[in-house]
C-alpha cells in the first residue's frame, strides 16, 4: 500500500464510521509534511448542522496548525477525502493555501473541484491546490449508495448517483 492509498484508507474508515452514525459517508485525513495530523468526518446530521462537512470541519479545528506549518516551517499540506469536495469545503482548502487535495470519488452532483479556475477570484486562483483524484473510489461510492438507499427521502438522489456509476468509476487510480 503506497502513502496515498495508506490516508486514503484512513480517510475511508472515517467515512464507514460516518455511516454507522447515519450521516452522510464521507471522510477525511489531514496530513502535514509526511505525519497524519489529524482526521474526521461528515457530521451532518448528528450536529443537525448542515455545513458540518468533514473536510471544512478537519481544515478549521487544524487552522493554527496548518498556517504555521506553512507560514513557518515551509510544510506542504495534503487533504485526503473520500468524496470530491462541495463549493465550501473547496474554498476552505484554498483559503487554507493547502497544497494537495486528492480525493477518492467523483461527485457529479455536489463536487466542485472541478471548477473553471478562470470563473474565480485571484485569491483562490493563486492559492488552488494541486488535485489528484483515486484510491478506494469503488468503496468511498459504495458506502454513499449505501446511506442514500437507507433513506427513503433520498431515493432521486439514489438514481441519479447511481446513473451516474460508469462515469465515476471508470478513471479511477
Ligand atoms: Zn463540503
Amino acid at each position: 500500500m503506497n502513502q496515498d492509498e495508506l490516508y486514503m484508507k484512513i480517510a475511508l474508515e472515517e467515512a464507514k464510521i460516518a455511516l454507522d452514525e447515519d450521516n452522510l459517508p464521507i471522510g477525511a485525513a489531514l496530513i502535514i509534511g509526511d505525519r497524519l495530523i489529524d482526521k474526521s468526518r461528515n457530521q451532518n446530521r448528528t450536529n443537525k448542522c448542515w455545513s458540518d462537512h468533514a473536510e471544512n470541519s478537519l481544515i478549521i479545528n487544524n487552522s493554527k496548525f496548518i498556517k504555521k506549518a506553512i507560514k513557518e516551517e515551509g510544510l506542504e499540506v495534503s487533504l485526503y477525502t473520500t468524496m470530491e469536495p462541495c463549493l465550501m469545503c473547496l474554498g476552505t482548502i484554498a483559503l487554507h493555501r493547502i497544497s494537495n487535495l486528492i480525493y477518492a470519488c467523483p461527485d457529479p452532483i455536489s463536487g466542485a473541484a472541478r471548477i473553471n479556475l478562470n470563473s474565480i477570484g485571484a485569491i483562490y486562483q493563486s492559492n488552488f491546490p494541486n488535485i489528484k483524484q483515486g484510491y478506494f473510489t469503488k468503496e468511498s461510492y459504495e458506502l454513499f449508495i449505501d446511506f442514500l438507499s437507507r433513506h427513503q427521502n433520498c431515493i432521486e438522489m439514489l438514481k441519479r448517483y447511481k446513473s451516474f456509476r460508469e462515469d465515476i468509476l471508470k478513471n479511477s487510480v
